[in-house]
């Protein structure tokens, strides 16, 4: 099939185009979601959790970009958290620093072992955790980018359209609206400043057209799926998801809209706001104690 904007070989069918017109498209969309949702402006001092796959490296990239060229003094700064999980997280952040040296880009770099005191890998081995991993190391997570933002105006993260349609099912399976309020392609802001905004530039880009333009400039590593991810809930709603796009093609994308149309529409007017912090760490918390230090507290009982 040829690119629907020259002669030359699509390299995807939906929509069809060549290499170069497909990084065009891309980019200018992912341009055109940060400028409709006011994500970044030119003075931002942006921080961009980065986790060395797909998605992160081209979002870290593209924020990159989108700073350097509107040169209105604002910066970037990657943030990766090593969760340690053997085996798999080494390699990644590897790959990372030398992205981060190529792309002159500083790189953070935090633990669970030096924040909490233990890895992710004890926590599972010592049966510590109810239920599966992924609900802790997420808690553990975004403490630790709460913790590394502090002082930026912008937290980017890499979450593409099949990550935020899963998450919209989550939390419909689940039931958790308030989870549901807190997602979307911004956050609001914090009245009492305890988080910094979260935004989304990919958050229209589907896994594989962001896998497509990775791998078209060069970005992809070896990066390898967690070895817990399998078991995760995440998964087996993905999973349900994606024979269901494959049935119905454009139903993830009609599922972000619908979110986007009801329950994201005027977000922060319906939630309630985290204004208390924890009495331990000092971090955002509903109640006395933090997701992350009743963890922590749990491990040492
Ligand atoms: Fe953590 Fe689960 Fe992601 Fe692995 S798959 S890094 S355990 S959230
Ligand atoms: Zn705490």
């Amino acid at each position: 099939m040829r690119c629907g904007a020259c002669t030359n070989n699509a390299v995807l069918l939906n929509p069809a185009y060549c290499k170069s017109h497909f990084v065009k498209y891309f980019e200018d969309k992912v341009f055109d979601t940060i400028k409709r949702f006011r994500m970044i402006t030119p003075s931002d001092r942006v921080c961009v959790a980065v986790s060395g796959g797909k998605d992160s490296l081209s979002v870290l990239y593209l924020v990159k970009k989108f700073l350097d060229a509107k040169k209105g003094g604002g910066s970037v700064v990657a943030l990766a958290i090593n969760e340690g999980i053997e085996g798999y997280r080494q390699k990644t952040l590897d790959d990372l620093k030398l992205f981060c040296s190529q792309q002159k880009i500083e790189l953070r770099l935090l633990s669970y072992k030096e924040e909490f005191g233990t890895t992710l890998d004890y926590l599972v081995q010592q049966k510590k955790i109810a239920g599966k991993p992924c609900g802790a190391c997420g808690t553990f997570r975004r403490s630790l980018l709460n913790r590394g933002s502090k002082g930026f105006d912008k937290l980017v993260t890499g979450h593409n359209m099949d990550d935020e349609v899963q998450a919209i099912m989550m939390n419909i399976f689940r039931h958790h609206l308030e989870l549901a309020l807190r997602s979307g392609p911004k956050t609001p802001q914090n009245p009492a400043g305890l988080f910094v905004q979260r935004v989304k530039p990919l958050y229209f880009c589907s896994e594989k057209e962001v896998r497509l333009y990775a791998h078209l400039q060069g970005f992809l590593t070896t990066f390898t799926e967690c070895p817990n991810a399998a078991v995760s809930f995440r998964a087996s709603v993905r999973d349900f998801i994606n024979e269901y796009e494959a049935k119905c093609p454009g139903t993830k994308s009609m599922i972000v809209q619908w979110f986007l149309d009801t329950i994201g529409k005027d977000s922060s007017k319906k939630r309630s706001v985290i204004s208390s912090v924890c009495l331990a760490c000092g971090e955002p918390a509903v109640g006395t104690r933090c997701g992350s230090c009743t963890i922590v507290e749990q491990l040492r009982a």
